[in-house]
Formats: C-alpha cells, structure tokens, sequence
C-alpha cells in the first residue's frame, strides 16, 4: 500500500468519529504525520487495547476491565440510577454528592425502531432490587426516554420500589455539554417521584 493509500485510509478512519466530516479528517490526517513516532505508536496501541479490553461490567452494564465494575465493587447505596448508556455514568458521577449504585439499559424502548422492552436491560434491572429503596429513571427527556422511563416505573411501583425521574429537562449523554455539573446536581436533588 502506498502513502497516498495508508492517508485515505487514516481520514476514512477519522471521518469515522462522530462531529468530524472530511475536512476535519483531513487536517487530523496531516496532524499525524507530524507527531512524534511514539505518541502515534501509543495512539494506535490505546486504541486496540481499549476495544479489546474494555466490556461490561456483569452486574450494571458500565464499562469495565473487569467482569465487576469499580462502582459495583466498593460502593454501598440503596439507590439504583437507571441511565441509557454507560457514558451517562460519567456525566452523573460529575455532579455533587452522586453516590448512586447505577444500571445501564444499553438502549430505550423504541417503537419507531422496533425495540422493545426486551431488547434493552430491563429484566436484569428486575433481578438487582432486593434492598434497594429507589430507583431513579435518568433516561434523557425525549420521546424515548420518556417511554421507557414510564414503562419502568409502571413495572417497580408494584414491587414496592420508589421510582423517581430527575426534575428538568435535562438532556445527559450526547447532551451533556448543555448540562453543567451544578445543573445536573439540581436536577437529582429535586428529583420527583413517578
Ligand atoms: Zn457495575
């Protein structure tokens, strides 16, 4: 493969990324050549590594190394956090006083996609509540979201379980620059049962 081949592929492999269009790409592509060898070669290597180890954690479906994740390993709480995708543990570790334990749905409910109750983690959910006191529903504030979270609580209530969804409109995830830690502390504390 020539070097003309080896930089198309870099910028097809860039333009991969969410947010970055060929332009972009392109200067990323050019930037590499200009690295030093041993920050592209550790580049490349995180990059293989963090694929090849990174899976998720047996209980809640965050990210891990392990087969249990940190948070499940060592943290006491009888509240369970419910959010879409592990990327929203991060956004909700941020904010103030967050010492929730949490449970990853990998999805929403999503009729137009035809998902259902049973392609998202929702029985494994079921299976975590022995003393749990609460769970608050953390999917984001979309059409989506708002489905899923219903059909949640309509599933605990029953159980005895307290089921709370944060107070405002607060979109997390892919949304998380708009909410701010102290935005998203507030929105927990004030937190309201479903
Ligand atoms: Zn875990």
């Amino acid at each position: 493969m020539n070097t003309i081949d080896s930089m198309e592929r870099l910028i097809y492999c860039f333009s991969k990324l969410p947010g970055v269009g060929r332009k972009t790409a392109e200067r990323y592509a050019y930037r590499v050549l200009e690295l030093d060898k041993e920050d592209v070669e550790l580049f490349a290597k995180s990059l293989i590594e963090t694929k090849n180890n990174i899976k998720f954690c047996e209980i809640c479906g965050n990210f891990t190394e392990k087969n249990i994740c940190d948070i499940c390993q060592n943290r006491k709480s009888d509240i369970i956090c419910v959010v879409k995708e592990p990327k929203d543990i991060i956004a909700i570790e941020k904010s103030k006083g967050a010492n929730y334990l949490y449970h990853v749905l990998h999805g929403t409910i999503s009729p137009m996609e035809n998902r259902g109750p049973n392609d998202i983690h929702i029985k494994e959910l079921l299976s975590r509540l022995n003393g749990i006191s609460e769970v608050i529903i953390a999917t984001n504030p979309d059409v989506e979201g708002e489905v899923t979270a219903n059909y949640i609580a309509k599933l605990l209530k029953p159980l005895g379980v307290k089921v709370t969804r944060l107070a405002t409109g607060i979109q997390i995830g892919s949304d998380l620059q708009y909410a701010d830690e102290v935005t998203l502390t507030k929105a927990l504390e004030d937190r309201k049962e479903m």
